[in-house]
């Protein structure tokens, strides 16, 4: 382990890259654009899992699974949708290889083995999931139906980042169907809700909901609800999209249901997720220039114990106090490791375990047994207190809570300084060059200047924030009638 990362002043886009490998949370791999993701990454990623599945299950969905490939034809069906994927879809030609007659031990694509029509490896799942649905809706009885899938994606990106931004990436994909438009509209606002509270709640990071422009939306939606989140470098990240379809995947797979009064009607749908890009926004969001801050939620160990002892006896003194330690926790759902090694030093274990985020860290030596004593370190903080051994138990676990909200109480008053109202066009560059973040400012509500801010400035519209007062001002860039701010940003 080199001990030096990059520090987010000198390099901040070196800084992250450095960190994801460095902590061990992923690497690049063979494969252009795909990341391998280990062990200490994806045990966060389960914990994610975990709690969006408990969220999805307890507002009525259940999982199902679709299959990777989208016939052609099929993925055309939905015109708008197609649009929006061609430039980035990987499309299976072929079958079957066949041994190279000019090159010995090569192989090369057997041309005999073309596919009558090729398939389309799935960039998100609209297509095939509509086209089951059409079995699956007969009559109003049969909706709303509420299924969510977890699953691999591919989008050919041309530049890719680890996390944020991948060629493959893991994500869940919520697809419903509903009788009626309102209860769509409803089902779209409610799951932008339930990931704000998944990353507000158990990722500890602010986000703002709102509603994407007509140029930011999802092809083939409607309306895209999204939560936007700012990274400590000033740029914004979308976390999470929810949208209302209308019935236009219904009408492009031909989904009709009888209503109440046995008249034929299009189904209204709805599509939702999130990614592996949340790895990235945790990692960007809370971590610092000795590695990743971990939120207590999410940590897979949550407290570390480190003993320090220069002899065996005394490394066997101290195991059985900790040893009692751990039960207690153990026994109150804390996860918890001790970190017995005999091959590393006290101080290597330390920067190791800061380097991984470990929320709370616990050091045991001859002292601390002699005073009754444990010290106890805060990761975010890095600040450390001498706790008694009959109050640390209790101690560590409202810690823990104290540290979750810390963290989130910290992202937000950095969000909260970096959304800034400006009137001219001037004021917005200056901004966006020396501070960073969101920008709220009047937008005539056209995809033409919307275009030609971001082709000047990289700044897109990341939202028209829900809570918004609506004010009539003047355009900054055109001058024409704004009826309230946007918020703009470069973002991720
Ligand atoms: P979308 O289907 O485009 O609304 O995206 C659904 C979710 O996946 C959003 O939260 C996106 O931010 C995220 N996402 C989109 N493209 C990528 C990518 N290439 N890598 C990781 N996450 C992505």
């Amino acid at each position: 382990m080199s001990k030096n990362l990059t520090t987010r002043s000198e390099d901040y886009s070196k800084w992250y890259n450095e960190l994801v490998v460095k902590a061990d949370l992923a690497e690049n791999s063979g494969v252009r654009g795909c990341m391998v993701i280990k062990p200490s990454g994806y045990a966060i990623w389960e914990k994610m899992q975990a709690e969006l599945d408990r969220m999805f299950k307890e507002t009525g969905h259940s999982n199902a699974y679709f299959p990777l490939f989208v016939p052609k034809s099929m993925f055309e069906a939905e015109e708008k949708n197609a649009e929006g994927f061609a430039k980035e879809c990987a499309i299976v030609t072929h079958y079957r290889l066949k041994n190279d007659p000019d090159k010995p031990g090569k192989l090369m694509v057997d041309p005999n083995a073309k596919l009558e029509e090729e398939l389309i490896v799935r960039p998100t799942s609209e297509a095939i999931i509509w086209s089951t649905y059409k079995g699956w809706v007969q009559s109003y009885r049969d909706l709303p139906l509420l299924i969510n899938q977890w699953a691999n994606v591919v989008r050919w990106e041309m530049r890719t980042r680890l996390f944020l931004r991948t060629a493959e990436f893991l994500w869940q994909e919520g697809h419903t169907a509903h009788a009626t438009k309102d209860e769509a509209i409803e089902e779209s606002e409610k799951m932008m809700h339930v990931y704000a509270d998944f990353v507000e709640n158990f990722m500890a990071i602010p986000v703002i909901k709102g509603l994407k422009t007509e140029t930011e939306r999802f092809a083939g939606a409607e309306e895209t609800y999204c939560i936007e989140a700012l990274m400590q470098d000033g740029k914004a990240l979308q976390a999470g999209t929810s949208h209302f379809l209308g019935q236009n995947f219904a009408k492009a797979f031909d989904v009709k249901f009888a209503n109440a009064e046995g008249k034929q009607e299009y189904v209204w749908g709805t599509s939702w997720g999130v990614s592996t890009r949340l790895m990235g926004a945790l990692v960007m969001t809370h971590s610092d220039d000795k590695g990743l801050v971990l939120p207590p939620n999410l940590a897979p160990i949550q407290v570390v114990i480190v003993p320090i002892f220069k002899t065996d006896e005394e490394l066997e003194i101290i195991s059985k106090v900790v040893n009692e330690l751990v039960s207690a926790f153990k026994k109150i759902k804390i996860a918890v490791k001790f970190d017995n090694r005999t091959t590393q030093k006290p101080g290597f274990k330390f920067a190791e375990w800061e380097l991984k985020g470990v929320p709370v860290r616990i050091a045991v030596g001859p002292k601390d047994l002699e005073n009754g004593t444990f010290e106890v370190a805060r990761r975010d903080t890095l600040s450390k207190e001498i706790i008694s051994k009959d109050s640390v138990v209790s101690y560590i676990n409202d810690l823990l809570d104290q540290i979750q909200k810390d963290l989130f109480d910290k992202a937000l008053d950095y969000r909260e300084n970096h959304i800034t109202e400006v009137d001219s066009f001037e004021e917005f560059k200056e901004v966006l060059e020396n501070k960073g973040g969101f920008v709220a400012a009047h937008w005539d509500g056209t995809a033409e200047t919307e275009e030609k801010i971001k082709e000047l400035t990289k700044a897109t519209i990341r939202c028209i924030p829900l809570n918004r007062v609506e004010v009539s001002g003047k355009c900054m860039y055109t001058g024409a009638e704004s009826t309230g701010r946007v918020l703009f940003a470069k973002a991720y």
